[in-house]
């Protein structure tokens, strides 16, 4: 039983307080206490670091890489499992313990992280967003060929769905599946052509349906919800969380605050489509115009939210735009208002929080899984922080990074 010891640095120790000298004993793969004053056998020098639990982000697409649809027509049906393996590595790397994947991983990927197959953060999966009929995961293109973003596969099932009953049977086929959170688009999007983010999608029978059989199965439920009217009803019939939450207005957020709804904001996910269409990804006219359209209302969406005090947890939508980019996203949320101490705390325990893993995950406390953030310099300051990176380890274990003292070289991905 080797007893590690995290010595000499600063703790963020996810709960809320400030950062402040200790240590940090681990044992067994839990951490066992935090404070002064331990005898371990093995010591990992954090002098000059900040010593933090293991990020999560609630929001990200493990299977995507970029969003081109002339690129993904091209690809193999395969070859997406194999960019996983990758972008699973570089989001351990960047200090992500713990992901939600908002659709697109299926239980075989979610599987041999678990066994140890592949490298990675841990794993939710909601393998595929359930959708109207022209909703945003329905891949009907004007010209009458259908091209969703997603095949449909037998450990991946179609859920385009339109009324209560349909509904019951794609949400059990998600279950049989393996999935463990629901995700729903209850309105429009950005990268689908033909739907319009200020429209709700699906009504309250059928919302109502969807959330009374994930709570049978034991699931939360997240909410792709860009219209106001589309974030209301999530908000009416118990979804967990609202994902960009682009269209917010004063009663949405009463409602979200008297609710206890919780906010996913993945400010990075617009800003990505739009540096991808200036980088010349060829992209459809009205995903362009669509980005370009929500990104005013969104940060002014988000920023009141976060004045109102609504929950929030950290996403961001990776795979929509790089891997390893994650952690822009807390300076994006420091803009609209957050300390830089809310940002963490986001990233930490109140995204362990929202996936229901708190016993477990998001806080260094005796008792809790040692999944560890070792990060260069202060909290407090936010620039270039996936080059801060000195180690990551899950369970007590390093699995990113070394034990050097020095800031992780860059893997070239
Ligand atoms: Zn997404």
């Amino acid at each position: 039983m080797t007893r590690t010891l995290f010595a000499g640095g600063s703790v963020f120790d996810g709960t809320g307080s400030d950062p402040a000298p200790a240590d940090v004993l681990v044992e067994d793969g839990l951490v066992v206490n935090v404070g002064s004053g331990f005898e371990a056998d093995d010591v990992v020098d954090c002098a000059g670091a900040t010593v933090l639990p293991g990020l999560i982000d609630s929001h990200v697409h493990v299977l995507f890489s970029g969003i081109n649809v002339l690129r993904m027509m091209q690809t193999p049906f395969s070859y997406p499992f194999y960019e996983a393996v990758h972008n699973l590595r570089t989001t351990l790397d960047t200090g992500i313990t713990t992901v939600r994947d908002a659709s697109g991983a299926d239980l075989g990927v979610a599987q041999a992280l678990r066994d140890g197959l592949i490298a990675g953060p841990r794993m939710q999966i909601s393998i595929s967003m359930v959708s109207q009929t022209g909703g945003h995961g329905d891949g009907w293109q004007p010209c009458g060929a259908v091209m969703p973003l997603l095949v449909p596969h037998p450990g991946r099932p179609s859920t385009i769905v339109d009324g209560a009953e349909e509904m019951r049977r794609v949400v059990r086929e998600l279950v049989r599946a393996g999935a463990d959170v629901i995700k729903v688009a209850t309105s429009g999007g950005v990268l689908s052509p033909r739907d319009d983010p200020r429209h709700g999608h699906f009504r309250d029978a059928e919302i109502a349906v969807l959330v009374e059989e994930a709570t049978a199965a034991g699931l939360f439920v997240m909410a792709h919800a860009q219209a106001t009217d589309g974030i209301k009803v999530a908000i009416r019939n118990g979804i967990r969380s609202i994902e960009h939450g682009i269209y917010l207005d004063d009663q949405a957020i009463e409602m979200m605050l008297a609710a206890g709804t919780w906010l996913v904001p993945t400010l990075s996910a617009p800003r990505a489509v739009l540096s991808m269409a200036d980088s010349g990804v060829p992209m459809p006219a009205a995903v362009i115009s669509k980005a370009r359209m929500v990104l005013e209302s969104h940060d002014d969406s988000v920023s009141r939210a976060i004045a109102a005090g609504v929950k929030i947890a950290m996403g961001t939508d990776s795979g929509v735009g790089p891997h390893g980019d994650n952690l822009g996203e807390l300076g994006l949320m420091v803009d609209l208002g957050m300390t830089a101490a809310q940002a963490w705390r986001a990233s930490t325990a109140s995204a362990a929080e929202l996936l229901g893993i708190q016993e477990e995950f998001g806080t260094l406390e005796p008792g809790k899984r040692a999944d560890v953030l070792v990060l260069e310099g202060s909290t407090s300051d936010l620039a270039d922080l996936r080059d801060r990176v000195r180690a990551v380890y899950q369970d007590g274990v390093l699995v990113a990074g070394d034990r050097s003292g020095n800031p992780r070289v860059q893997a070239g991905n």
